[in-house]
């Protein structure tokens, strides 16, 4: 069952008390055209102090954004999804502030991963762990993208990760598990009404970015060898594809009745062509390398995980993610009603995973370069007041902090790696940071109604979304 976001009523409620405020100062709601969330994968406050001790800086550009709050990201349902195992999954235990900085068994429970998380920052349900886009009676979830199509703006998803993992997945695709790889990837490509989809998942390269002998072993991310190959060849006319027997037509993006084919961007150098000037319609962008742009290429040169950054050579044949969100935003803007945008930094969750030091620099480093193209986008090409631009996480991962725990990072001068130590390999329950700037920004301190003592007012992640729907729905 398709569950049509019914949380109007709450919000309704909830606007009626605090509108009276807003409308003292007699301004209309606004309406964003164009709304962009970028979601740093495991990215905790301790993550971007570890890059501003790094980069001798006080603070990153979002940093000054005019909406600081904190996210509290906890699943409905903790665990881990097992399929035919219903106790695999259980009543997480929330966010309790008090006990959050007491001791870090607490921060070590009950923790969200990326599907739980990108589903509610997409569809404003809480929902099980490893979902996409389900809820926890997996009903079908409408999602960010549904409802920019729905109200005729274009739609993307970008990562630096699979283009079909958890956080693209949860604002695309709905699938009971997040590992359903094959189909979850079938229905972003030929299911959804997107109009730009970018990541990394290529059968035909290594994490090196170099090309594999043989025949592909690996093709769980683009459906199936067989379709990989037809859509490479069929690029920009190729409607029609045959996935498991059965022939699957993509879907009609615009309403003009004709089936819309993706045209393949692939080459670092047409990445950056896609920058500028006139681009296809519909692009479906994905790098020549594996499964990250950057973080898995293998460590040379003596590198090891407690090694500062760009100890091994960076891949040259991938773009950044700043050239994938820039060639993105101008497909999006063919569009004259807007669009919704997501952007992922995704490795910096597997860098925090590895408790990779350099590597977690590196990651957050090419997160904030994307962050920093976007913000001069819409300097130039569009504006704070018709823009809503989000700067998130959907997690922490590695309880990252400086000495010891709750000891704050350490810098040791530009250039160096600060006092930094993981205190796990996995998520946390510890809050994120949230940034925003733009059309409706001011509106997400009204639903920051908890209170956290060290980080202040927070929000939920299932509330990033609500606002949303209803400035666009109302
Ligand atoms: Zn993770």
């Amino acid at each position: 069952m398709i569950v049509k976001s019914r949380f109007n009523f709450l919000l309704t409620f909830l606007f009626i008390t605090h509108l009276a405020v807003w409308s003292q100062t007699s301004r209309k709601l606004p309406v964003p055209k164009n709304i962009i969330v970028m979601i740093g994968d495991g990215m905790g406050f301790n993550h971007i102090q570890a890059v501003n001790c790094y980069e001798g800086k006080a603070a990153q550009v979002y940093q000054n954004f005019p909406v600081k709050l904190a996210v509290s990201h906890y699943p409905a349902k903790a665990g881990e999804y097992e399929e035919g195992n219903p106790g695999s999954n259980f009543i997480a235990g929330g966010y309790n502030p008090a006990l959050a900085w007491k001791d870090t068994a607490y921060l070590k429970r009950d923790f969200t991963e990326s599907a739980a998380s990108a589903t509610a920052l997409a569809t404003g349900y809480k929902t099980y762990n490893n979902s996409i886009g389900m809820s926890v009676t997996h009903d079908t979830l409408e999602n960010l993208v549904q409802w920019a199509k729905a109200t005729g703006r274009a739609a993307g998803v970008v990562t630096s990760v699979e283009f079909c993992h958890a956080t693209p997945a949860g604002f695309t695709a709905h699938n009971i598990v997040r590992t359903n790889y094959s189909q979850i990837a079938t229905e972003m490509l030929l299911d959804s009404r997107c109009d730009v989809i970018m990541g990394c998942g290529d059968p035909g390269f290594d994490n090196d970015g170099n090309p594999v002998k043989g025949s592909w072993k690996n093709t769980k991310y683009v459906v199936d060898s067989n379709f990989w190959q037809n859509i490479i060849t069929g690029s920009g006319k190729q409607t029609q594809f045959t996935i498991n027997g059965k022939r699957k037509t993509v879907r009609d993006i615009d309403g003009d009745g004709k089936p819309d084919p993706w045209t393949v961007v692939r080459s670092v150098s047409d990445f950056r062509n896609l920058r500028h000037g006139k681009t296809p319609k519909r692009v479906l962008g994905c790098p020549l390398v594996y499964e990250t742009l950057q973080q898995k290429r293998v460590m040379i040169n003596g590198e090891t995980k407690d090694s500062p950054p760009q100890i091994t050579p960076q891949i040259s044949t991938v773009p950044a993610l700043s050239e994938m969100s820039l060639g993105a935003l101008n497909v999006l803007d063919n569009n004259n009603k807007g669009f919704f945008l997501m952007i992922e930094g995704g490795a910096i969750d597997w860098a925090s995973h590895a408790n990779q030091k350099g590597r977690l620099v590196e990651e957050l480093e090419s997160f904030n370069a994307a962050v920093e193209a976007v913000i001069e986008w819409v300097e130039k090409y569009s504006s704070w007041n018709e823009t809503l631009l989000i700067v998130t996480a959907d997690h922490e991962t590695g309880l990252l902090w400086g000495e010891e725990p709750f000891k704050p990072i350490q810098e040791k001068g530009k250039g160096n790696l600060p006092v930094m130590n993981f205190n796990s390999e996995n998520h946390s329950n510890s809050l994120v940071p949230f940034f925003a700037k733009g059309s409706g920004s001011e509106l997400y301190k009204m639903f920051a109604d908890e209170y956290d003592s060290v980080r202040g007012p927070f929000i939920q992640n299932s509330e990033l979304p609500q606002l949303i729907h209803f400035l666009w729905y109302k």
